[in-house]
């Protein structure tokens, strides 16, 4: 049996005729940049999450770019994130000119540690920027008491947690801003990149609409100096034919999630922990393994489509050297980064392919 990562025609059953229909019309009429769609998408997307303005960008590394730029962000500044986060959050935070400051990760939420986030504020300090990582909420109570207290944004990386909620509240909806990415990979994927900023201040959101377009309030009224970075027409047609199913997909990689668990019992394995009052959308299906990367190996030699994400934290990638970082200073993320491994969730799995996994795993401990 082959267990694939993603399975796009599945994303698509039933749905590829009227959308490709549609596609047809925007071609052939030059509806191609920041047209109707993309309107729709955002006040569609932003109905979805529960907060006022949604603006489409090119990336969800944009989306971060633009979002600290449009809150004034930039050379001077501090913005605290986690070790054990994707390259793109950190990058934007450089990008604007900034200082990342990292905080390790939490041995259980695989989110950041929340006691190590005061330690870290700093005069200079200007937003915490925490990532729902793997499509788990980060619980933001804390983190907004302490922002509020020292009058700084919260900006929140739901590049893998569309759709996630605590409370019945979506992230995304908690932050000054919320920074998406529709990257093909994601629970809402674009047929190519794609991003957006969630937020409820309307004077932000214009912002970012001079942010994402040449700085432009009208055309060739350049207000300030910006990049070109918007979300392309085709791509939020795209996401418009998806954004309906995007729940069920989600409650799906929950129930393969329990599923996994249950058949992975009785191996020495940790999983990311799970608490009252979330909805994990699992973007991500993570375990903590003995032998990491003999288990890949096995899996991938029995043609499971297993990965590593992400096999080096923040502090010890070489694009971050010059940051001063070093080794042993995240010894959770460090940990977190030599042990994980990320089994295939897709909405479309079957059980079947559940059990072949979970088989395969048990195989290789036994020997
Ligand atoms: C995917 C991702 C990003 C970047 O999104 P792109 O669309 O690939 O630029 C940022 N942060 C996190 C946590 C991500 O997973």
């Amino acid at each position: 049996m082959k267990v694939p990562r993603y399975n796009y025609a599945a994303q698509f059953d039933g749905c590829l005729g009227v959308l490709a229909e549609r596609l047809r019309g925007m071609l052939e009429e030059g509806r191609y940049i920041l047209s109707p769609e993309v309107e729709s998408f955002e006040v569609e997307f932003a109905r979805y999450l529960g907060c006022r303005y949604v603006r489409g960008v090119n990336s969800g590394t944009d989306a971060l770019v633009l979002t600290l730029r449009s809150l004034g962000i930039g050379r001077g500044d501090e913005v605290i994130t986690q070790a054990n986060t994707f390259y793109a959050t950190v990058a934007a935070i450089r990008l604007v000119g900034a200082v990342p400051v990292l905080v390790d990760a939490d041995p259980e939420t695989f989110l950041i540690a929340e006691d190590d986030v005061e330690p870290a504020l700093s005069p200079a300090t200007r937003a915490l920027l925490p990532v729902h990582l793997y499509g788990k909420p980060t619980p933001m109570a804390r983190l907004l008491v302490l922002a509020e207290r020292h009058g700084i944004a919260v900006v929140e990386d739901a590049a893998q947690a569309h759709g996630a909620m605590i409370d019945g509240r979506r992230v995304g909806t908690f932050g000054a801003a919320a920074c998406f990415s529709f990257h093909p990979s994601k629970n809402l994927a674009a047929a190519g990149d794609g991003g957006a900023v969630a937020t409820d201040d309307a004077g932000l959101a214009e912002i970012l609409c001079e942010q994402r377009s040449l700085g432009q309030r009208s055309q060739n009224d350049h207000r300030i100096v910006a990049f070109n970075s918007r979300l392309d027409a085709i791509q939020a047609e795209v996401l418009r034919a998806k954004l309906p199913r995007l729940d069920a997909w989600n409650r799906r990689r929950a129930e393969l999630a329990r599923l996994y668990r249950a058949r992975l019992e009785g191996q020495e394995l940790t999983f990311q922990r799970l608490d009252p009052g979330e909805t994990h959308v699992f973007h991500l299906f993570q375990i903590a393994a003995p032998r990491r990367d003999d288990l890949l190996e096995h899996l991938r030699r029995s043609e499971i489509d297993a990965v590593v994400r992400y096999p080096l934290p923040i502090h010890l990638q070489p694009a971050f050297a010059d940051c001063g970082w070093r080794s042993g200073q995240f010894p959770v993320a460090e940990r977190l980064a030599r042990s994980m491994l990320c089994l295939p969730l897709r909405p479309d799995m079957n059980e079947a392919e559940i059990d072949y996994v979970a088989d395969r795993v048990h195989a290789f401990y036994r020997g």
